[in-house]
């Protein structure tokens, strides 16, 4: 019975995953459906769309809602305490470099992927979405359970500089991870094409809940402190929610907060404070 709630309780952030691209996927397809868009117009898009999210979520964790200590204390994941240590800096060098990564990214994955046009059913949306973050969650998984072997470990020790975490440790890492995560991400639509206003859905709430997940803060998406305990511990917790991690064993036992939007967390909450089911 708890195995059960449990992977319903990774499964809840399958579907706001699922359910938040739907409703972003639907506002670009309002905006977009009547205009054509060449090549360059998509490219400048998508990076922009990707870029612009990337700052100003992350910008709105660290400068509102953390400087609100209400909502700090309210909002806070993070159980196992670890000691201060300054976070990434914003320098125009590193940002220009930034830029200039995601740029040619966007630039390379939608000249190799064939374009195709999904339309804005809610169904077919929600299910593509929904098979998409558990596919990119899988390769995530297994990238980053390799990075974390003696011989590869070098390409991702600079995303662990930081045993603390801030939203904006989402984006620091080395360039080989850079490519080796942007395709764990996106390989999926190699296979069945890419359709823009579902790329710029995708491109927004994977920023979100990347910046929440690094934040040390349970918002929206992430409802415990899983991805603070990968940090901190340096093992386990490979994917980017706990489910794979069930599936293979290697799970460091995350504190769950509350759920948001479904009720699957908050029944976990009181079967685990009533602790009579194993
Ligand atoms: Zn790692
Ligand atoms: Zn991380």
């Amino acid at each position: 019975m708890k195995k059960f709630f449990n992977l319903c309780f990774e499964f809840e952030f399958y579907l706001k995953i699922a359910i938040s691209c739907t409703i972003f996927q639907e506002i670009f397809y309002w905006l977009l459906h009547n205009i054509e868009l060449n090549f360059l117009i998509q490219v400048l898009l998508y990076w922009l769309v990707s870029s612009v999210s990337f700052y100003s979520i992350g910008l709105f964790i660290e400068k509102v809602i953390k400087k609100n200590d209400t909502l700090k204390e309210k909002l806070t994941a993070r159980v196992k305490k670890v000691k201060k240590q300054p976070f990434p800096c914003f320098t125009a060098k590193n940002i220009i470099i930034g830029e200039i990564r995601s740029f040619t990214a966007a630039l390379i994955i939608l000249y190799l992927v064939p374009e195709v046009n999904r339309g804005n059913s809610l169904l077919l949306n929600l299910g593509w979405f929904l098979m998409r973050i558990v596919a990119a969650d899988f390769c995530f998984y297994v990238f980053h359970w390799l990075l974390h072997r003696k011989f590869l470990q070098k390409i991702h020790l600079k995303h662990h500089e930081f045993a603390d975490s801030s939203s904006f440790v989402a984006g620091h890492k080395s360039l080989t991870e850079y490519i080796i995560t942007t395709i764990a991400d996106i390989w999926l639509i190699f296979i069945f094409g890419y359709d823009i206003t579902q790329l710029c859905a995708w491109a927004i709430i994977g920023n979100a809940y990347n910046l929440e997940g690094h934040s040390s803060l349970s918002i929206f998406f992430i409802s415990s402190d899983f991805h603070d305990l990968h940090h901190t511990c340096f093992k386990g917790n490979y994917g980017i929610q706990g489910f794979w991690d069930r599936v293979f064993n290697t799970l460091n036992p995350p504190t769950k907060k509350l759920g948001i939007m479904f009720p699957v967390a908050s029944l976990k909450y009181t079967m685990k404070s009533s602790s009579d089911l194993d």
